[in-house]
Protein backbone atom coordinates (compact mmCIF):
# COMPACT_ATOMS: atom_id res chain seq x y z
CA UNK A 1 0.00 0.00 0.00
CA UNK A 2 1.23 3.22 -0.97
CA UNK A 3 1.53 6.27 1.47
CA UNK A 4 -1.00 7.90 -0.14
CA UNK A 5 -3.63 5.42 0.57
CA UNK A 6 -2.35 4.83 4.32
CA UNK A 7 -2.63 8.80 4.67
CA UNK A 8 -6.34 8.14 3.72
CA UNK A 9 -7.00 5.60 5.91
CA UNK A 10 -5.77 7.65 8.25
CA UNK A 11 -3.14 5.06 9.21
CA UNK A 12 -0.45 7.54 9.04
CA UNK A 13 -0.22 11.32 10.91
CA UNK A 14 0.48 14.08 8.12
CA UNK A 15 3.47 15.46 10.01
CA UNK A 16 5.21 11.53 9.11
CA UNK A 17 5.36 12.22 5.06
CA UNK A 18 8.38 14.03 5.25
CA UNK A 19 10.40 11.27 6.78
CA UNK A 20 8.09 9.02 4.74
CA UNK A 21 9.02 10.65 1.81
CA UNK A 22 12.49 12.00 2.39
CA UNK A 23 11.11 14.79 1.08
CA UNK A 24 9.63 18.09 2.99
CA UNK A 25 8.55 19.40 -0.64
CA UNK A 26 6.88 15.99 -1.78
CA UNK A 27 4.97 16.06 1.82
CA UNK A 28 4.30 19.76 1.87
CA UNK A 29 2.61 19.18 -1.83
CA UNK A 30 0.95 15.55 -0.44
CA UNK A 31 -0.41 17.50 2.35
CA UNK A 32 -2.19 19.87 0.38
CA UNK A 33 -3.64 17.70 -1.45
CA UNK A 34 -4.97 15.60 1.12
CA UNK A 35 -6.82 18.32 2.74
CA UNK A 36 -8.05 19.69 -0.54
CA UNK A 37 -9.50 16.11 -0.90
CA UNK A 38 -10.84 16.25 2.23
CA UNK A 39 -12.17 19.16 2.68
CA UNK A 40 -13.51 19.60 -0.95
CA UNK A 41 -11.47 23.12 -1.05
CA UNK A 42 -9.28 24.09 -3.89
CA UNK A 43 -6.02 25.36 -1.88
CA UNK A 44 -3.98 25.61 -5.00
CA UNK A 45 -3.40 29.41 -3.90
CA UNK A 46 -1.30 28.29 -1.14
CA UNK A 47 1.22 26.68 -3.34
CA UNK A 48 4.85 27.81 -3.47
CA UNK A 49 8.16 27.25 -4.24
CA UNK A 50 9.66 27.62 -0.94
CA UNK A 51 12.72 25.36 -0.33
CA UNK A 52 10.51 23.26 1.97
CA UNK A 53 13.53 20.65 2.87
CA UNK A 54 15.40 23.76 4.45
CA UNK A 55 12.12 25.09 6.09
CA UNK A 56 11.02 21.77 7.93
CA UNK A 57 12.99 21.63 10.95
CA UNK A 58 14.12 25.05 10.98
CA UNK A 59 11.29 27.36 10.44
CA UNK A 60 7.99 25.33 10.04
CA UNK A 61 6.65 21.96 10.27
CA UNK A 62 3.33 20.09 8.81
CA UNK A 63 3.78 22.93 5.22
CA UNK A 64 1.14 22.64 3.25
CA UNK A 65 2.54 26.14 1.29
CA UNK A 66 2.70 29.67 1.82
CA UNK A 67 1.14 32.68 2.07
CA UNK A 68 2.67 35.92 0.20
CA UNK A 69 2.00 39.74 1.66
CA UNK A 70 2.31 42.54 -0.50
CA UNK A 71 5.30 44.30 0.13
CA UNK A 72 5.65 48.11 -0.38
CA UNK A 73 8.89 50.40 -0.15
CA UNK A 74 8.93 53.75 2.17
CA UNK A 75 11.91 55.77 1.93
CA UNK A 76 14.59 56.77 1.59
CA UNK A 77 15.15 57.65 5.51
CA UNK A 78 18.08 59.37 6.28
CA UNK A 79 19.50 58.08 9.73
CA UNK A 80 22.39 59.65 11.44
CA UNK A 81 23.20 56.88 14.11
CA UNK A 82 26.39 54.94 15.44
CA UNK A 83 25.42 52.33 13.22
CA UNK A 84 23.14 53.38 10.71
CA UNK A 85 24.56 56.62 8.73
CA UNK A 86 22.91 57.06 5.25
CA UNK A 87 19.73 56.61 3.28
CA UNK A 88 18.06 53.93 3.40
CA UNK A 89 14.80 52.06 1.55
CA UNK A 90 12.51 50.13 4.19
CA UNK A 91 10.16 47.41 3.49
CA UNK A 92 6.40 47.26 4.55
CA UNK A 93 4.85 43.77 3.81
CA UNK A 94 0.80 45.00 4.99
CA UNK A 95 -2.57 44.72 3.63
CA UNK A 96 -3.22 48.03 5.45
CA UNK A 97 -4.13 50.68 2.60
CA UNK A 98 -2.74 53.61 3.43
CA UNK A 99 0.41 52.50 5.63
CA UNK A 100 3.03 52.46 3.15
CA UNK A 101 1.77 55.78 2.12
CA UNK A 102 1.80 57.47 5.35
CA UNK A 103 5.02 55.91 6.34
CA UNK A 104 6.46 57.07 2.95
CA UNK A 105 5.30 60.78 3.60
CA UNK A 106 6.97 60.66 7.42
CA UNK A 107 9.97 59.55 5.44
CA UNK A 108 10.47 62.53 3.74
CA UNK A 109 9.42 64.84 5.83
CA UNK A 110 12.40 63.26 8.41
CA UNK A 111 14.44 63.10 5.59
CA UNK A 112 14.24 66.78 4.31
CA UNK A 113 14.46 67.80 7.91
CA UNK A 114 18.17 66.41 8.11
CA UNK A 115 17.32 63.03 9.06
CA UNK A 116 16.80 60.82 12.03
CA UNK A 117 19.51 61.32 15.30
CA UNK A 118 19.07 58.12 16.32
CA UNK A 119 20.89 55.66 19.29
CA UNK A 120 21.03 52.31 21.10
CA UNK A 121 20.87 52.36 23.96
CA UNK A 122 20.99 49.17 25.27
CA UNK A 123 21.53 45.34 23.82
CA UNK A 124 20.44 42.55 25.83
CA UNK A 125 17.77 39.51 25.05
CA UNK A 126 16.26 37.55 28.09
CA UNK A 127 15.71 34.57 29.18
CA UNK A 128 14.13 33.96 32.66
CA UNK A 129 14.45 30.25 34.63
CA UNK A 130 12.36 29.50 37.44
CA UNK A 131 13.50 27.66 40.55
CA UNK A 132 11.78 26.14 43.67
CA UNK A 133 14.05 26.40 46.71
CA UNK A 134 12.82 25.00 49.93
CA UNK A 135 11.90 28.41 51.70
CA UNK A 136 12.40 31.78 51.62
CA UNK A 137 15.48 31.98 53.12
CA UNK A 138 16.85 29.24 50.79
CA UNK A 139 14.95 31.52 48.13
CA UNK A 140 17.79 34.77 49.54
CA UNK A 141 20.52 32.32 49.09
CA UNK A 142 19.98 31.23 45.98
CA UNK A 143 19.67 35.09 44.57
CA UNK A 144 23.21 35.67 46.81
CA UNK A 145 24.82 32.67 45.20
CA UNK A 146 23.79 34.14 41.51
CA UNK A 147 25.35 37.32 42.38
CA UNK A 148 28.28 36.39 43.81
CA UNK A 149 29.06 33.37 41.02
CA UNK A 150 28.44 35.54 38.02
CA UNK A 151 31.80 34.72 36.13
CA UNK A 152 31.41 31.04 36.67
CA UNK A 153 27.84 31.19 35.30
CA UNK A 154 28.90 33.53 32.05
CA UNK A 155 31.61 30.49 31.33
CA UNK A 156 28.78 28.35 31.32
CA UNK A 157 26.27 30.45 29.37
CA UNK A 158 29.65 30.94 26.83
CA UNK A 159 30.25 26.92 26.39
CA UNK A 160 26.99 26.72 24.07
CA UNK A 161 27.44 29.75 21.97
CA UNK A 162 30.25 31.66 20.02
CA UNK A 163 28.62 35.19 19.16
CA UNK A 164 26.30 34.70 22.33
CA UNK A 165 27.77 36.65 25.61
CA UNK A 166 26.02 36.53 29.00
CA UNK A 167 25.96 40.17 30.77
CA UNK A 168 24.05 39.78 33.85
CA UNK A 169 21.68 37.63 35.82
CA UNK A 170 19.27 39.07 37.78
CA UNK A 171 17.15 37.51 40.67
CA UNK A 172 13.72 37.90 41.31
CA UNK A 173 12.47 36.44 44.73
CA UNK A 174 8.58 35.29 45.38
CA UNK A 175 8.55 33.42 48.88
CA UNK A 176 9.99 30.16 47.59
CA UNK A 177 10.20 30.64 44.55
CA UNK A 178 13.25 32.25 42.19
CA UNK A 179 13.13 33.63 39.10
CA UNK A 180 16.80 34.49 37.46
CA UNK A 181 16.64 37.08 34.36
CA UNK A 182 19.18 36.00 32.16
CA UNK A 183 20.56 39.34 30.10
CA UNK A 184 22.96 38.05 27.01
CA UNK A 185 24.39 39.93 23.71
CA UNK A 186 23.65 37.71 20.77
CA UNK A 187 25.35 39.11 18.58
CA UNK A 188 23.35 40.40 14.99
CA UNK A 189 20.78 37.01 16.17
CA UNK A 190 17.45 38.14 17.25
CA UNK A 191 19.21 35.06 19.71
CA UNK A 192 15.61 33.78 21.36
CA UNK A 193 17.19 30.15 20.75
CA UNK A 194 20.62 31.28 21.74
CA UNK A 195 19.82 32.78 25.09
CA UNK A 196 17.78 29.65 25.65
CA UNK A 197 20.58 26.90 25.00
CA UNK A 198 22.55 29.03 27.34
CA UNK A 199 20.17 29.94 30.08
CA UNK A 200 19.83 25.74 29.85
CA UNK A 201 23.83 25.15 30.66
CA UNK A 202 23.71 27.92 33.23
CA UNK A 203 20.75 26.28 35.16
CA UNK A 204 22.26 23.35 35.18
CA UNK A 205 25.48 24.90 36.54
CA UNK A 206 23.06 26.23 39.40
CA UNK A 207 21.50 23.03 40.87
CA UNK A 208 24.54 21.29 40.17
CA UNK A 209 26.18 23.55 43.16
CA UNK A 210 22.79 24.16 45.43
CA UNK A 211 21.30 20.47 44.88
CA UNK A 212 17.98 22.16 47.05
CA UNK A 213 17.21 24.29 44.35
CA UNK A 214 14.90 22.64 41.93
CA UNK A 215 14.99 23.97 37.98
CA UNK A 216 11.11 24.16 37.08
CA UNK A 217 10.96 25.75 33.40
CA UNK A 218 12.98 27.33 31.69
CA UNK A 219 10.98 29.97 30.70
CA UNK A 220 9.25 31.47 33.74
CA UNK A 221 7.98 34.82 31.69
CA UNK A 222 9.63 37.26 33.71
CA UNK A 223 11.84 37.55 30.17
CA UNK A 224 8.96 38.26 29.01
CA UNK A 225 8.49 36.57 25.56
CA UNK A 226 5.17 37.36 24.03
CA UNK A 227 3.54 39.54 26.41
CA UNK A 228 2.64 42.44 27.10
CA UNK A 229 4.72 43.23 30.28
CA UNK A 230 5.89 46.33 31.85
CA UNK A 231 9.52 44.60 32.67
CA UNK A 232 10.24 45.24 29.06
CA UNK A 233 8.66 48.51 29.28
CA UNK A 234 11.44 49.60 32.06
CA UNK A 235 14.33 47.43 32.02
CA UNK A 236 14.51 46.80 28.36
CA UNK A 237 14.87 43.84 25.90
CA UNK A 238 16.47 43.37 22.85
CA UNK A 239 17.42 46.28 21.11
CA UNK A 240 16.75 49.79 23.37
CA UNK A 241 16.73 52.23 21.06
CA UNK A 242 15.72 55.76 20.30
CA UNK A 243 15.53 58.50 17.64
CA UNK A 244 14.70 62.03 16.73
CA UNK A 245 14.21 64.46 14.21
CA UNK A 246 13.01 68.42 14.70
CA UNK A 247 11.52 69.77 11.67
CA UNK A 248 11.29 73.15 10.41
CA UNK A 249 7.90 74.99 10.09
CA UNK A 250 8.27 75.13 6.41
CA UNK A 251 7.55 71.62 6.20
CA UNK A 252 5.24 71.01 8.42
CA UNK A 253 3.07 73.36 6.48
CA UNK A 254 4.14 72.57 3.35
CA UNK A 255 4.37 68.57 3.28
CA UNK A 256 2.36 67.94 6.73
CA UNK A 257 -0.36 70.29 5.87
CA UNK A 258 -0.67 70.91 9.69
CA UNK A 259 1.16 73.02 12.46
CA UNK A 260 3.16 72.92 15.23
CA UNK A 261 0.88 73.34 17.90
CA UNK A 262 -1.81 70.91 16.19
CA UNK A 263 0.35 68.23 16.38
CA UNK A 264 1.76 68.81 20.19
CA UNK A 265 -2.08 68.77 20.99
CA UNK A 266 -2.84 65.70 19.10
CA UNK A 267 0.04 64.33 21.13
CA UNK A 268 -0.95 65.33 24.54
CA UNK A 269 -4.83 64.51 24.11
CA UNK A 270 -4.07 61.10 22.45
CA UNK A 271 -0.78 59.73 23.23
CA UNK A 272 -0.79 60.77 26.92
CA UNK A 273 -4.23 61.39 27.93
CA UNK A 274 -5.92 58.77 25.86
CA UNK A 275 -3.30 56.25 26.38
CA UNK A 276 -3.51 57.12 30.60
CA UNK A 277 -7.48 56.87 30.22
CA UNK A 278 -7.10 53.88 28.65
CA UNK A 279 -4.86 52.40 31.04
CA UNK A 280 -2.18 51.86 27.99
CA UNK A 281 0.92 49.85 28.84
CA UNK A 282 3.90 51.10 26.87
CA UNK A 283 1.51 52.51 24.33
CA UNK A 284 2.09 56.09 24.16
CA UNK A 285 2.45 56.26 20.78
CA UNK A 286 0.35 56.27 17.81
CA UNK A 287 0.82 53.60 15.72
CA UNK A 288 4.58 51.55 15.94
CA UNK A 289 2.98 48.11 15.49
CA UNK A 290 1.70 49.51 12.28
CA UNK A 291 5.61 49.87 11.50
CA UNK A 292 7.23 47.17 13.52
CA UNK A 293 4.89 44.55 12.06
CA UNK A 294 4.91 45.37 8.39
CA UNK A 295 8.84 45.18 8.88
CA UNK A 296 9.14 41.89 10.72
CA UNK A 297 6.75 40.52 8.30
CA UNK A 298 9.06 41.82 5.18
CA UNK A 299 12.26 40.51 6.95
CA UNK A 300 11.74 37.25 8.92
CA UNK A 301 11.68 38.54 11.78
CA UNK A 302 9.41 36.60 14.84
CA UNK A 303 6.29 38.24 14.52
CA UNK A 304 4.92 37.26 17.84
CA UNK A 305 7.54 39.82 19.04
CA UNK A 306 5.56 42.66 17.87
CA UNK A 307 3.92 42.15 21.22
CA UNK A 308 7.09 43.88 22.98
CA UNK A 309 9.16 45.51 19.90
CA UNK A 310 6.05 48.03 19.79
CA UNK A 311 6.33 49.61 23.03
CA UNK A 312 6.91 53.18 22.74
CA UNK A 313 6.94 56.31 23.91
CA UNK A 314 6.38 59.62 21.31
CA UNK A 315 7.64 62.63 22.58
CA UNK A 316 5.85 66.02 20.09
CA UNK A 317 7.04 69.53 21.55
CA UNK A 318 6.04 72.49 19.42
CA UNK A 319 9.00 75.15 18.98
CA UNK A 320 9.06 78.56 17.68
CA UNK A 321 10.00 77.77 14.22
CA UNK A 322 8.86 73.99 14.18
CA UNK A 323 8.47 70.80 16.22
CA UNK A 324 10.31 68.22 18.41
CA UNK A 325 9.78 64.52 17.47
CA UNK A 326 11.32 61.54 19.40
CA UNK A 327 10.99 57.80 19.85
CA UNK A 328 12.24 55.50 22.38
CA UNK A 329 11.46 51.90 21.71
CA UNK A 330 12.69 49.70 24.91
CA UNK A 331 12.64 46.56 23.35
CA UNK A 332 13.20 45.80 20.16
CA UNK A 333 13.78 42.37 18.85
CA UNK A 334 15.45 42.00 15.57
CA UNK A 335 17.81 40.54 14.12
CA UNK A 336 19.88 40.60 10.71
CA UNK A 337 20.80 36.06 10.96
CA UNK A 338 18.70 33.68 11.86
CA UNK A 339 15.06 32.34 12.61
CA UNK A 340 13.85 32.89 9.07
CA UNK A 341 16.39 35.88 8.18
CA UNK A 342 17.90 33.65 5.91
CA UNK A 343 14.21 32.85 3.71
CA UNK A 344 15.01 33.68 -0.19
CA UNK A 345 12.24 36.62 -0.41
CA UNK A 346 13.10 37.84 3.79
CA UNK A 347 16.74 38.31 2.82
CA UNK A 348 16.57 40.33 0.02
CA UNK A 349 14.54 42.31 2.03
CA UNK A 350 17.20 42.70 4.49
CA UNK A 351 19.22 43.42 1.60
CA UNK A 352 17.49 45.62 0.15
CA UNK A 353 17.38 47.83 4.00
CA UNK A 354 21.53 47.08 3.29
CA UNK A 355 21.65 44.88 7.07
CA UNK A 356 21.20 41.25 5.37
CA UNK A 357 23.53 38.75 7.16
CA UNK A 358 26.46 38.61 10.05
CA UNK A 359 27.57 42.33 10.49
CA UNK A 360 31.59 43.18 10.75
CA UNK A 361 32.39 43.53 13.81
CA UNK A 362 29.71 40.97 14.82
CA UNK A 363 26.64 42.44 16.01
CA UNK A 364 26.84 45.63 13.95
CA UNK A 365 24.51 44.60 11.39
CA UNK A 366 21.06 44.10 14.10
CA UNK A 367 22.35 47.20 15.90
CA UNK A 368 22.02 49.51 12.41
CA UNK A 369 18.69 47.60 11.40
CA UNK A 370 17.33 48.77 14.95
CA UNK A 371 18.53 51.58 13.89
CA UNK A 372 16.69 51.74 10.70
CA UNK A 373 13.83 50.37 12.45
CA UNK A 374 13.35 53.17 14.97
CA UNK A 375 13.68 55.88 12.49
CA UNK A 376 11.44 54.42 10.49
CA UNK A 377 9.10 54.27 13.37
CA UNK A 378 9.45 58.24 13.92
CA UNK A 379 8.77 58.64 10.15
CA UNK A 380 5.75 56.81 10.70
CA UNK A 381 4.33 58.73 13.69
CA UNK A 382 5.20 62.18 12.24
CA UNK A 383 2.88 60.90 9.46
CA UNK A 384 0.30 59.46 11.62
CA UNK A 385 0.07 62.34 14.10
CA UNK A 386 0.15 65.43 11.25
CA UNK A 387 -2.51 63.51 9.36
CA UNK A 388 -4.58 63.70 12.61
CA UNK A 389 -3.78 66.84 13.49
CA UNK A 390 -5.17 67.95 9.54
CA UNK A 391 -7.81 65.52 9.76
CA UNK A 392 -6.45 63.66 7.13
CA UNK A 393 -6.64 60.09 8.22
CA UNK A 394 -10.32 59.27 7.37
CA UNK A 395 -9.56 60.72 4.20
CA UNK A 396 -6.76 58.81 3.44
CA UNK A 397 -7.89 55.83 4.10
CA UNK A 398 -10.99 56.10 2.17
CA UNK A 399 -8.32 57.49 -0.95
CA UNK A 400 -6.29 54.03 -0.13
CA UNK A 401 -7.94 51.57 1.78
CA UNK A 402 -11.64 52.23 1.02
CA UNK A 403 -12.06 53.57 4.69
CA UNK A 404 -10.80 50.11 6.07
CA UNK A 405 -7.60 49.96 8.29
CA UNK A 406 -6.45 50.12 12.45
CA UNK A 407 -4.45 53.13 12.50
CA UNK A 408 -4.95 55.02 15.85
P1 LIG B 1 19.31 30.92 15.66
O1 LIG B 1 19.23 30.69 14.20
O2 LIG B 1 18.77 29.87 16.54
O3 LIG B 1 20.81 31.19 16.11
C1 LIG B 1 21.66 32.03 15.39
C2 LIG B 1 22.78 31.18 14.80
O4 LIG B 1 23.59 31.94 13.96
C3 LIG B 1 23.66 30.59 15.87
O5 LIG B 1 23.94 29.26 15.51
C4 LIG B 1 24.93 31.43 15.80
O6 LIG B 1 26.06 30.70 16.17
C5 LIG B 1 24.96 31.75 14.33
N1 LIG B 1 25.65 32.99 13.94
C6 LIG B 1 26.48 33.11 12.88
N2 LIG B 1 26.90 34.37 12.75
C7 LIG B 1 26.34 35.08 13.74
C8 LIG B 1 26.38 36.45 14.12
N3 LIG B 1 27.10 37.34 13.44
N4 LIG B 1 25.68 36.84 15.18
C9 LIG B 1 24.93 35.96 15.89
N5 LIG B 1 24.85 34.65 15.58
C10 LIG B 1 25.54 34.20 14.50
O7 LIG B 1 18.65 32.33 15.95
P2 LIG B 1 18.20 33.01 17.31
O8 LIG B 1 18.13 34.44 16.99
O9 LIG B 1 18.99 32.56 18.48
O10 LIG B 1 16.75 32.45 17.49
C11 LIG B 1 15.74 32.92 16.62
C12 LIG B 1 14.68 31.86 16.50
O11 LIG B 1 14.21 31.58 17.81
C13 LIG B 1 13.51 32.33 15.70
O12 LIG B 1 13.16 31.34 14.75
C14 LIG B 1 12.41 32.46 16.73
O13 LIG B 1 11.15 32.24 16.17
C15 LIG B 1 12.81 31.41 17.72
N6 LIG B 1 12.29 31.56 19.09
C16 LIG B 1 12.76 30.65 19.98
C17 LIG B 1 12.33 30.72 21.28
C18 LIG B 1 12.86 29.74 22.27
O14 LIG B 1 12.41 29.75 23.41
N7 LIG B 1 13.79 28.87 21.90
C19 LIG B 1 11.43 31.72 21.69
C20 LIG B 1 11.02 32.67 20.77
C21 LIG B 1 11.46 32.56 19.47
P3 LIG B 1 26.62 30.71 17.70
O15 LIG B 1 25.44 30.47 18.63
O16 LIG B 1 27.60 29.62 17.79
O17 LIG B 1 27.21 32.05 17.96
Amino acid sequence: MGVEEALERGEIPLYKLDELLGSSVKATELRRRFLEKRLGKDLSALKSDLPFDQIVGRNCENTIGAVSIPVGVAGPIRVEGSYARGEYYIPLATTEGALVASVNRGCAAVRESGGALTAVLADAMTRAPVFETPSVRHSVALAEWVKREQQTLKASFSETTRHGEMIDLKPFVAGRYVFLRLEAKTGDAMGMNMVTRGAENVANKIVESNPWARHLALSGNLCTDKKAAAINWVLGRGKTVTAEVTIPQKIIEEKLKTTPEAMEKVALTKLYLGSARAGVLGGFNAHAANIIAAVFLATGQDAAQVVESSLCLTMVEALEDGVYVSVTLPSLEVGTVGGGTWLPAQRTALELMGVSGAGDPPGTNALKMAEIVAATVLAGEVSLIAALAAHHLAKAHVRLGRGGGSKG
